[in-house]
């Protein structure tokens, strides 16, 4: 690999990486319309519950999280393939946000409210996001 390109992947993986925490991502857009489209009332990060997800459904006590399929280790899936460079250090990256996720899954049901995973991928089949969001609220 020729240092130009070296230097243009780790760019991509440092833009990868800040866009594991960031708002208002694409997926996440296409989730709300579709709620407000099906006539949902939502808010957006509250701060005050655990992981301060993305999109929260109040009256349902319902949070919805907007998962990357990459970041968030979806299984079975295509798109959670791991890098074959410096493996072992994505599968302990992976690993800490497998379990972060799995405890802030755990304290919403603690305090008595669902939490519901939409992963990105799932995200262009409206019918099955319609279906699902339904089965919920
Ligand atoms: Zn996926």
């Amino acid at each position: 690999m020729s240092s130009e390109v070296m230097h243009k992947v780790s760019e991509q993986r440092s833009r990868n990486m800040s866009a594991i925490k960031s708002k208002n991502t694409k997926p996440e857009i296409a989730v709300r319309k579709l709620l407000h489209s099906m006539g949902y009332r939502f808010r957006l990060h509250r701060k005050d519950l655990p992981g301060s997800p993305d999109i929260v459904l109040p009256k349902y006590k319902t949070v919805i999280f907007v998962h990357g399929c990459f970041w968030h280790r979806h299984e079975n899936c295509k798109y959670a393939s791991i890098p074959k460079t410096r493996k072992e250090f994505w599968e302990s990256k992976f690993k800490a946000n497998v379990k972060r996720d799995k405890e802030i899954q755990e304290k919403i049901k603690n305090i008595g409210w669902q939490s519901v995973v939409i992963w990105e991928c799932q995200i262009k089949d409206e019918k099955f996001l319609n279906k699902l969001i339904s089965n919920f609220l």
